[in-house]
């Protein structure tokens, strides 16, 4: 590979500030400087930048249980992002998988991997998310019936034009639902919550088709075995 794109790759340099520093001769290969972007580099030679070693990692995948005011946004902002608590050389370049709100705390993936991240997503999957949630009022009997018939059925979100796939509503409590959700919508237990007269007060996701946080400790995170990958080949 190109030592400019090697750099890119490796470190959080842009391709062009990777051939500002090698023009800087801050880059050496095997202990030679050298200035050239285009210059070969295979798995064999040993790339520094600064006296730093640098080396290709394959692709990462990880879970976090993630806590609330942790954001899942790829800027800065108000908030500390998720990627901030990933302990893992070159972080920044982990996009999570999707987003939680602010508030939710839960199961959120991250990868470096575009496609993987597709997969998980695409709306064709219809991968299963379990998210519980507490409601400002209870909801029981008749209510509650009403209720799993409209998450059932597809329900009208305001400046919608769609419904809402199928959802499975299960009361664990007298104001704690389970809510099964098979795509992801902007704000959607909370809009469908909102839609029945109700209010989440606090949100919390379980699990993303197969993979579930389990006993992950909130603000953890572990990175994915290759089975669980493999899950969303
Ligand atoms: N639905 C919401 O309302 N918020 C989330 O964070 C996830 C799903």
């Amino acid at each position: 590979m190109r030592l400019d794109r090697f750099l890119a790759e490796t470190t959080d340099l842009t391709r062009s500030l990777a051939k500002k520093a090698l023009h800087r001769g801050e880059v050496s290969v095997n202990g030679v400087v050298v200035k050239q972007p285009a210059t070969h580099v295979g798995d064999e030679d040993r790339v520094e930048w600064d006296g730093q070693p640098l080396a290709l990692v394959g692709l990462r995948y990880v879970m976090l249980n993630k806590p609330a005011d942790v954001e899942c946004s790829a800027r800065r902002g108000l908030y500390p992002r998720a990627v901030d608590l990933i302990d893992l050389p070159s972080a920044e370049r982990l996009q999570t998988v999707g987003r939680l709100d602010v508030d939710t705390t839960g199961l959120v993936l991250l990868t470096d991997d575009g496609q993987w991240s597709h997969r998980v997503t695409s709306p064709r999957r219809r991968c299963a998310k379990v998210y519980r949630a507490v409601l400002a009022e209870p909801l029981a009997g008749a209510a509650l019936d009403e209720a799993v018939r409209r998450f059932d059925e597809g329900m009208l979100l305001d400046g919608e034009e769609k419904p809402t796939l199928p959802a499975r509503l299960a009361m664990l409590g007298p104001c704690e639902a389970e809510l099964i959700l098979y795509e992801g919508r902007y704000h959607q237990v909370k809009r469908m919550f909102a839609a029945i007269g109700n209010r989440v007060t606090a949100l919390h996701r379980e699990s993303v088709g197969p993979l579930a946080l389990g006993t992950l400790p909130m603000g953890e995170w572990r990175e994915l075995s290759d089975a669980e990958v493999a899950e969303f080949a």
